[in-house]
């Protein structure tokens, strides 16, 4: 499982980019999106998915699909 970021919501703060233990946050093509085949929702190692917790926007970053 996997989380998303909404391109709608997200003000491209990068506060996301430096909390993920799995360096599954990138900017392309000055958007931030998050690699599915490297989050892991923060599984094993947070509580609770790190990027959706430093995140300013609600709802920007929810869960894919
Ligand atoms: S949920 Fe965790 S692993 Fe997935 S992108 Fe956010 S911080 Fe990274
Ligand atoms: S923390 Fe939220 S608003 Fe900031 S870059 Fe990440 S997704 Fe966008």
């Amino acid at each position: 499982m996997a989380l998303t970021i909404s391109s709608d919501l997200c003000t491209g703060c990068a506060a996301c980019e430096d909390e993920c233990p799995n360096s599954a946050v990138h900017m392309k093509r000055g958007m931030y999106l998050i690699d599915p085949d490297k989050c892991t929702e923060c599984s094993g190692k947070f509580d609770q998915p790190q990027c959706q917790a430093v995140c300013p926007m609600t709802g920007c970053i929810s869960k894919a699909g």
